[in-house]
């Protein structure tokens, strides 16, 4: 039995965090600084403990998703610039003022709504420069100027979002070309951003003053082979105890529907861990597997809520009490989010933001 963590739980190997921000950073252009991003509990590592050893290593500047997780960093004692890279509800506009967080503009509609709540916020507007998801045309300069002119938006920077390789250096180009044609007419943008992982690791040319770096400081790519020019380590490890052992009669299927019969006896472990936790129930029935004393355990029939079987009839000294391992090394053996992302037909980024407010609260 290990130290008893509970159900299931995120491991976090801050060292590994040390060396992917040292690593990012040589990467950075001249007068870059990292803007990790920490949205959906950064990555599922935990926001507010990520945040902390960041800003131990130095990072001042950050972005999450929404007002609330700029709060719950605050909070926490969190001190750095927290910029919001989503939208904010009329209700929850006083949070921004009140919390000292930067609000993102993304159409000229947004900035007449946020100006009339009669609060003083800072802002970086939003440009879309070839993504088409959110943003101002960064064509529209006029729209743009009337922008800095409202009352109440103090804007403090601009900013797009790269959607892929192809369109990179179209959308840096285009961005520059906005920032240029703004500051002629005596704007000033103040901070200028554009890169986030992919950029910062293969056009790092585009520059800015903010890498705004996510999935990469988590020590992943979004799948697997992406061309990466440093060494990442991975931060997470994701675990969940052994509840049960037993054996199981040939011809007896488990869990919901019964799947999974064989004309064999089989010894069977059930997990405290289920799709509520952020295991995929994509891998069901084989599709995916633990390490447990360092060997592979396939899932057996169907990933629950809260709990999945696996096969450990080839583990025969597994015990009620061990640690299986989801993500993460167990012995010579490793499993890491690139093989659940495959395994679930997603990318990193998926498996890691959905992995459950369970297995994280444990290391608030
Ligand atoms: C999520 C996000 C990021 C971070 O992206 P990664 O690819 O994980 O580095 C950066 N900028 C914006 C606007 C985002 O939404």
């Amino acid at each position: 039995m290990t130290e008893d963590h509970g159900r299931a739980w995120v491991e976090l190997d801050f060292d590994a965090l040390r060396q992917n921000v040292a690593a990012l950073s040589r990467l950075l252009p001249a007068g870059c600084e990292l803007m990790p991003a920490l949205k959906a509990n950064a990555y599922g590592h935990g926001a507010v403990p990520v945040a902390r050893e960041l800003e131990r290593l130095g990072v001042r500047a950050f972005c999450v998703a929404t007002a609330a997780e700029g709060v719950e960093l605050r909070q926490n004692g969190v001190s750095g610039d927290i910029l919001v890279l989503g939208g904010t509800p009329t209700r929850d506009v006083s949070l921004l003022r009140r919390f000292g967080l930067i609000q993102t503009v993304a159409d000229a509609e947004d900035a007449v709504r946020l100006a009339a709540c009669g609060i003083p916020l800072r802002v970086h507007l939003k440009l879309d420069t070839g993504m088409h998801r959110l943003g101002i045309d960064c064509a529209d300069i006029e729209g743009i100027d009337r922008i800095f002119r409202q009352n109440n938006l103090l804007v403090d920077g601009i900013y797009t979002h790269i959607c892929g390789d192809d369109m990179a250096k179209t959308q840096g180009e285009r961005f520059w070309r906005a920032a240029r044609a703004l500051e002629r007419r005596g704007l000033d943008c103040g901070k200028k951003h554009i890169l986030a992982s992919g950029g910062l690791l293969r056009y790092p040319e585009l520059g800015g003053d903010y890498a705004r770096v996510g999935v990469a400081l988590y020590g992943v790519l979004s799948e697997r082979g992406e061309p990466c020019p440093i060494p990442l380590r991975p931060v997470l490890s994701l675990k969940a105890r052994v509840a049960s052992v037993r054996d199981l009669p040939a011809g007896e299927g488990v869990g919901y529907g019964a799947e999974g019969a064989a004309p064999y006896e089989r010894r069977i472990a059930a997990l405290s861990i289920g799709y509520a936790d952020g295991l995929p129930r994509a891998l069901s029935n084989g599709r995916g597997g633990v390490l447990i004393r360092g060997a592979y355990a396939p899932i057996l029939g169907r990933v629950c809520m809260d709990q999945t079987i696996v096969d450990v009839t080839s583990i025969p000294s597994v015990l009620q009490g061990d640690a299986a391992v989801v993500i993460g090394r167990s012995g010579a053996r490793e499993i890491t989010a690139y093989d659940l992302a495959e395994q679930a037909g997603s990318i990193t980024n998926e498996i890691l933001s959905r992995l459950g407010a369970r297995v994280i609260l444990g290391l608030v």
